[in-house]
């Protein structure tokens, strides 16, 4: 069994790749990222509190690829050791004032049980590969 989040409305759907019950939104056409977000790696609760962010941004932007963009950007510099995305300059501020008037709610982020138990393997490989710079001057 594996729930993944949908990048476009923020339902908790079955299945990484399939179809979004809610809104029929599938595959992000990145599988690393398709796959980044299950129960495998959080927990359910984590799952919908990315939810509530991504449908807070939802609210306040219709657009379709600057919603997910946003949502990309929230996650890389709030959670940079979830994902570590370079976003061009211009973009990231158009993402970030999106995120400001959506006020997202803080995600508290919660391993699941099986990651848990994997996180010694897996730290070792992916250790340096996600790319993080700190951030000068944002906040
Ligand atoms: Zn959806």
């Amino acid at each position: 069994m594996t729930w993944a989040l949908c990048f476009n409305c923020g339902a908790t759907k079955f299945g990484a790749i399939c179809p979004c019950p809610e809104c029929k939104y599938g595959s992000t056409g990145d599988m690393n990222l398709d796959i980044a977000f299950r129960d495998h790696r959080f927990s359910k609760d984590t799952l919908n509190a990315f939810g509530a962010v991504v449908a807070s941004i939802r609210r306040v932007c219709q657009d379709d690829q600057l919603r997910f963009w946003s949502f990309i950007h929230y996650v890389s510099t709030r959670h940079p050791d979830i994902l570590g995305v370079k976003i061009a300059a211009e973009q990231r501020e158009r993402c970030e004032s999106i995120i400001g008037r959506a006020n997202p709610p803080p995600v508290a982020v919660e391993e699941s049980g099986r990651a848990k138990l994997l996180r010694d393997f897996v730290t070792r490989r992916t250790d340096g590969e996600v790319e993080t710079e700190p951030d000068s001057g944002g906040n």
